[in-house]
């Protein structure tokens, strides 16, 4: 492959041997791929300063033929999104969306739209008075559209009624007071409202609708549950989330 270039964000960082760092970069051409950046610690390295969490820009890669890891040449940087690094909170919860996208994405499965949600969410973290309970809601709940998991609103997944009672996280969809199963979370109009919307809205749009503190909190314990169950996992990183919003 030799020497490329792609723009991308950094979406994890974890030390790598002596003094190295390896980079997970969620990128427009190839999808969620990591690269190891050399001599971070340096004084003088190039890449130092701008191989952080978030890291927004365009990487220049190589990756000589013979073997299997990708290293990190050049990157200039066209956003850092500073003001979330400087917010534990906001940066717990970017790391969360960094793990429900991965875990949904996988690796060298590159996906635009997914890519532009997530660099949407986190510019509004960043940039915009947005509460960040609403952000974490709306991206789940768009990622999970994106990724082939979008649910059935319009009608009872199992009978096809039109009575909406509560929506039912196994089956992906809402359902009728006869047809829940298990693992149902009841619905009220303006929750089923504002699930409605951010399923099917321009994506750009994904946060102009108003929520309170209350419909957020049914709706964001839905679409995180709905992302855990649909792709069978637990995220340590939303439980740390938690612990850093109970402090504010
Ligand atoms: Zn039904």
């Amino acid at each position: 492959m030799g020497e490329f270039k792609t723009r991308g964000i950094i979406i994890k960082q974890s030390d790598y041997g002596e003094g190295h760092r390896m980079l997970t970069i969620f990128t427009e051409e190839y999808g969620i791929i990591k690269a190891v950046s050399y001599g971070v610690k340096r004084a003088k390295s190039r890449v130092a300063a701008s191989s952080q969490f978030l890291c927004y820009g365009d990487f220049t890669l190589y990756k000589a033929h013979n073997k299997d890891i990708m290293t990190v040449d050049g990157i200039d940087t066209i956003d850092g999104f500073y003001p979330v690094s400087e917010n534990i909170k906001k940066l717990s919860l970017c790391v969360y969306l960094s793990d429900i996208t991965y875990s949904l994405l996988g690796m060298n499965n590159p996906d635009i739209r997914i890519l532009h949600l997530f660099l949407n969410s986190i510019y509004a973290l960043a940039y915009r008075n947005e509460s960040t309970e609403k952000i974490k809601t709306v991206y789940e709940i768009k990622l999970m559209c994106a990724g082939g998991y979008a649910p059935e609103l319009n009608q009872c997944t199992s009978c096809g009624s039109f009575e909406i009672y509560a929506f039912d996280l196994l089956k992906g969809g809402v359902v009728c007071r006869s047809c829940g199963g298990k693992y149902i979370i009841k619905i009220n109009k303006g929750v089923y409202k504002a699930l409605s919307y951010v399923a099917s809205c321009d994506d750009r749009k994904m946060l102009s609708f108003n929520a309170d503190d209350e419909l957020l909190k049914t709706l964001g314990k839905l679409s995180e549950q709905f992302i855990s169950l649909q792709l069978d996992q637990n995220f340590p990183s939303l439980d740390y989330y938690k612990t850093m919003t109970e402090f504010g």
